[in-house]
């Protein structure tokens, strides 16, 4: 696309999330911080730093922030799996964050809105436009088989798996999917001015059914978010 060869971070929660990632980087060295390993390398080229950044928003934003200090990143993914919030979403499609939210978020008390920061301008993190175009063809090509979406994505330190706890995130929010890191990690680029997009497949429906659906496709939906990351890695 351009001479320059863009540095990639890469984040995933948990290990099948971006082990693929892993094992297929060349050159790799890898660099212990903060507890976490972050492998820096190659993918066809393209200059990459993988990591698995451990579940949460916390995880994910030190891992964020380790990324753009100590490796300076030009932009930030996020790969990984996410529950459902809107029936047209399968388990195994795609869904491209256009914004993220903390759900858990909330300082009503003082008369914001719940999400809202408070004293911050921004209520929800933009991904970048272009990626995300860039991203939906490229799912379309790697990820042939399913459905690719864009809209927000909520994110909480909390796993989704009650109907009326989705249904309040819902109502609340919009969005079509939930998972924990997202927001974190897309609040972190933008303090710091980096392009991010969140990618992510859906492993469960994020009600009742969830704690039975998530490890039984678990390993098939990260699979679809990491092929379509590594793919997208190749476009940049
Ligand atoms: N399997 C883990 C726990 C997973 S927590 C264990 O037992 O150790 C859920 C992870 O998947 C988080 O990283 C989150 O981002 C994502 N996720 C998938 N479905 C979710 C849901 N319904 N609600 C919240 N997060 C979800």
């Amino acid at each position: 696309m351009e001479d320059y060869m863009k540095r990639i971070g890469v984040i995933g929660a948990m290990e099948p999330e971006i082990r693929k990632l892993q094992e297929s980087m060349q050159d790799v060295r890898i660099v212990h911080k903060a507890s976490t390993e972050f492998y820096e390398g190659t993918l066809d080229g393209h200059p990459v730093v993988a990591a698995r950044s451990g579940i949460g928003k916390v995880n994910a934003a030190v891992c964020a922030q380790i990324m753009i200090d100590l490796f300076q990143v030009d932009l930030l993914l996020n790969t990984g799996i996410a529950g459902s919030l809107d029936p047209q979403i399968n388990i195994g499609d795609i869904v491209l964050s256009t914004d993220l939210v903390h759900h858990d978020m909330n300082a009503v008390g003082f008369g914001y809105a719940r999400g809202q920061i408070p004293q911050m301008e921004a209520f929800s993190f933009a991904a970048d436009p272009a990626l995300i175009e860039l991203a939906e063809q490229v799912c379309r090509r790697v990820n042939p088989d399913i459905q690719v979406f864009r809209g927000r994505i909520l994110s909480g330190d909390q796993f989704v798996s009650d109907q009326a706890v989705k249904d309040d995130i819902k109502k609340t929010f919009g969005g079509l999917a939930v998972e924990m890191e997202g927001a974190s990690i897309a609040q972190t680029a933008f303090i710091n001015g980096v392009p991010f997009l969140g990618i992510r497949a859906i492993s469960d429906k994020a009600d009742g059914s969830a704690v039975m659906d998530y490890p039984a496709f678990e390993a098939k939906a990260a699979m679809h978010s990491s092929n379509l990351t590594m793919g997208l890695i190749g476009q940049l």
